[in-house]
């Protein structure tokens, strides 16, 4: 690890002290018996079959247990709330908490479990009368889903108006190492950029250049970038309106940005072939080639500070995984501190099964995004805000 933060509030970044578990007993004086509700990230990956529904990977059910159990073990009654995927503001059986609350039974019995905040237009609406609703009857709150506060959504910003509010365990630790790999990483800081949309990363993309040493992009993202370039990349996903924001990232930044120089795909008959980085009419780019992935994992193997988010290639298809797997691989080896930001990147790192070799795997891929890229987030400043209330 780099240096721990001094605070939950590095300096360096907008954010004033943000109060934690301790400070909320503090302002209540006591947990026992207060009800107390836990804003937790409960979107679990499932699949479904007829009509049972089973949870894939329960990483971030297991993510809220320490900040459950500090509570429980101060006698407080706990209420759990999240989202479940994207039921559009009504009840909709696909997306119940059921399989959600019965694995949280296991794991915390006793604890409560509301239903699907997504059911109620009022959640992603931001209405102030679905936050009063949430937090009736409750007597502090705690945000500890950090998955979801990039967004102001009711749950996430609202109820720090109303009860004594803190920050939960896992967003407390996620802020911190994030926050400390954006404002004094150890050096030399790289990051590995992947994944399939360009146009949701070229915001952190910009950012990143003024804090890292140098940028890898992979995944279908980079042929955004080859064409930027000039390279042909035949029938690969790209955005066709990024192309000019790329091509002027290239042109004026600082830092060096590995793209590919090989690439593995189906040329246009459908055949597994390695070009090199200007793909013929037809082909398709689906993985970084074999050279790039040995670059991209010496520049992980050289770095001190690596961040990493985004799949180098359709790594769902064992055809296309080996260049997410080096890269994967480098991560679990390099003794530099390897964050994982979120999403498709932390699946492949358990499909791998390297999740426990790296430093930190984020619960939020959106939500590290945008905290290294604006160093704050809706949820965060909520918090702040209702503590400077008092
Ligand atoms: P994102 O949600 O933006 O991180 O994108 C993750 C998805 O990008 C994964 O499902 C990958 O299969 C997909 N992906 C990565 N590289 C490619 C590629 N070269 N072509 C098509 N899809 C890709």
């Amino acid at each position: 690890m780099p240096d721990s933060a001094d605070s939950f509030a590095p300096s360096g970044t907008r954010s004033a002290h943000i109060p934690t578990l301790e400070d909320l007993e503090g302002a209540l004086g006591s947990l026992d018996g207060q009800r107390i509700l836990v804003r937790t990230d409960f979107n679990v990956p499932l699949e479904r079959e007829g009509d049972t529904t089973r949870i894939t990977d329960d990483f971030r059910i297991r993510a809220a247990l320490p900040t459950i159990q500090w509570l429980v073990d101060r006698g407080a009654q706990v209420v759990t709330a999240s989202h479940l995927g994207r039921p559009k503001g009504s009840p909709d059986p696909k997306y119940s908490m059921d399989a959600v609350r019965a694995r949280l039974a296991e794991l915390a019995p006793g604890v409560e479990l509301l239903e699907n905040l997504r059911y109620d237009p009022g959640e992603e609406g931001n209405d102030d009368a679905f936050a009063r609703k949430l937090v009736a009857g409750i007597d502090g709150y705690v945000n500890d889903a950090f998955g979801a506060s990039h967004r102001a959504h009711a749950s996430i910003v609202g109820p720090p108006r109303y009860v004594p509010s803190a920050a939960g365990r896992q967003l407390q630790h996620e802020v911190e190492v994030l926050l400390v790999m954006r404002t004094k990483p150890a050096r030399p800081f790289v990051a590995v950029l992947g994944g399939a949309k360009v146009s949701d990363k070229l915001g952190v993309i910009g950012a990143l250049l003024d804090t890292v040493d140098a940028l890898a992009i992979g995944g279908a993202m980079c042929f955004t970038f080859l064409a930027a370039q000039g390279n042909s990349i035949g029938a690969s996903l790209f955005e066709p309106d990024q192309v000019e924001t790329c091509r002027q990232l290239l042109a004026n930044a600082s830092k060096p940005i590995h793209l590919p120089s090989d690439i593995v795909g189906l040329d246009a008959a459908g055949n597994v072939q390695t070009f090199g980085p200007r793909l013929p009419d037809g082909a398709k780019g689906l993985d970084i080639g074999p050279g790039t992935a040995a670059e991209f994992g010496d520049v992980v193997m050289d770095s001190r500070t690596v961040f990493w988010n985004g799949p180098m290639g359709m790594f769902e298809d064992p055809r296309f995984a080996a260049g997410t797997k080096t890269v994967a691989r480098a991560m679990a080896d390099t003794k530099a501190f390897t964050v994982v930001g979120g999403g498709d990147s932390a699946a492949a790192l358990a499909e791998f099964g390297l999740a426990d070799d790296v430093d930190w795997v984020s619960t939020g891929g959106g939500a590290s995004l945008e905290l290294l890229e604006l160093g704050d987030l809706p949820g965060l400043a909520a918090l702040r805000v209702g503590a400077a209330r008092g």
